[in-house]
């Protein structure tokens, strides 16, 4: 079967990576990629947001399935468009994809299920949005609907900075807000493949969004995660596909709108339980990563039963036990303007440690290899610990000579302790 994989990060990298070692696949093609997925796909410029160039890219090679890695373009509908034209897709349609695209949506879906989340308020006016900060106490949390990368969101620790957050929101047309109650606790995410119907659990990550060491500073698109998280264990695991997934697919079904895809679950760990913060439809990057180097199975083939609705009857998908952690390396300047076209080397180096570079804002400069992002590369490795794990990840970064870029050195710093006062 010909494949098209969809995207350009280091998750994509990964899934690359995975697929092109599944017994089913004759050719995996690539949109737009990166070097690091050129190791595996064959690249082809297209704009994902050019649904009627992805067709044609589809029928001109027989492509027999496509994979979609970020939320755009499913938010888009593109999971609807190549499906009309008789082209499975792994990810989901529009309607379903605005458990990501819409958190009004979401929160909607949550009250009406009676599933565990924060108490919320959704707001269509600058004025109403002020007002309504009243009824909540501090700190407080303002969100803007719709797609926002990741930087929608603002935990505000006064009044002052919560009616800040609610001007910025109004201050374009359309504007639309949820306010939400502060859930205490610790995050993780879980990872659960549905069809529509049935459902397989697909493993557990936490992630590090701050900039800084001690998870302090601004906020990223991630710099580091660790895969399984232990604090999510598989009591509370079970309770959140109880309590929040299963009722969601359910109610997504019978709506008319089945979920198909990967259901990714932020949840919040309450003194109460766990609590629903969010939900991404598609993979997380860099959770992808270290669920891709634990995955022991056939990616390519779990996908397409995912697709084709046949995951009923199916054994839980296999990961090793050990455990993965990823360090983002990023350019200088992240996240505000990173400086590009800083010389890599040293990946085979990084490699020959046992590690998995995998590549996201990276490009090939005649035969250097330049960073072309934000995030340039994830470093992966695995262990029996998150400590030895962590040991293995920063060996292989320190055979990187990466000289305009940084990364933090403390990726998996609270399960690194727990271990040790565990002993
Ligand atoms: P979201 O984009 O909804 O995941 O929010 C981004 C981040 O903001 C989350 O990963 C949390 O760290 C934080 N956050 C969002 N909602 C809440 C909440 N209700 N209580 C506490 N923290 C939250």
């Amino acid at each position: 079967m010909n494949v098209l994989l969809l995207g350009s990060g280091g998750r994509e990298h990964a899934l690359a990576w995975k697929l092109a070692q599944s017994p089913l696949l004759t050719k995996l093609y690539a949109a737009p990629g990166n070097p690091g997925i050129a190791e595996h796909a064959e690249l082809a410029e297209l704009a994902l947001s050019d649904h009627r160039a992805v067709i044609d890219f589809c029928l001109r090679h027989s492509i027999g399935f496509v994979v979609i890695g970020p939320e755009a373009p499913l938010v888009e509908g593109l999971g609807d468009n190549l499906r009309t034209m008789g082209i499975p897709v792994f990810g989901p349609n529009k309607a379903a994809a605005q458990l990501e695209g819409s958190k009004g949506f979401t929160k909607d879906l949550c009250a009406r299920e009676n599933i565990p989340t924060a108490g919320y308020v959704r707001v269509e006016s600058r004025d109403g949005g002020l007002a309504a900060l009243g009824d909540f106490t501090l700190p407080v949390v303002v969100k803007a609907d719709g797609l926002a990368a990741g930087k929608g969101v603002t935990v505000a620790m006064t009044r002052e900075e919560a009616e800040e957050a609610i001007r910025g929101i109004f201050a374009v047309p359309g504007g639309s807000a949820v306010i939400e109650e502060f859930l205490e606790g610790e995050e993780a995410s879980l990872f659960v493949l549905t069809d529509g119907t049935t459902l397989l659990p697909f493993g557990s990550a936490q992630d590090h969004k701050r900039l800084g060491e001690s998870d302090i500073g601004p906020n990223t698109g991630g710099m580091g995660a660790y895969s399984p998280a232990p604090v999510l264990t598989p009591e509370l695991e079970r309770r959140a596909i109880d309590t929040i997934v299963r009722p969601t697919v359910e109610a997504l079904a019978r709506m008319g709108t089945p979920y198909s895809g990967v259901l990714y679950a932020g949840l919040m760990l309450t003194a109460e339980g766990p609590k629903l913060i969010e939900y991404n439809a598609r993979f997380g990057d860099p959770e992808c990563q270290v669920l891709m180097l634990r995955f022991e199975d056939d990616l390519l083939e779990l996908m397409v039963a995912t697709a084709k609705s046949e995951l009923a009857g199916r054994a839980d998908p296999a990961f090793s036990a050990d455990t993965a952690l990823t360090v983002v390396m990023a350019a200088n300047g992240y996240p505000g303007t990173p400086e590009a076209g800083g010389a890599i080397r040293g990946i085979g180096a990084a490699e020959a440690t046992g590690a998995k570079v995998f590549h996201a804002g990276t490009r090939k400069q005649g035969d250097t290899l330049v960073a072309s992002g934000g995030r340039v590369l994830t470093v992966t490795a695995q262990g029996n610990s998150v400590r030895a794990a962590q040991a293995a990840a920063y060996r292989a970064v320190d055979a990187i000579d990466f000289a305009t870029g940084f990364c933090r050195r403390d990726i998996g710093w609270r399960e690194v302790a727990r271990e040790g006062a565990a002993g």
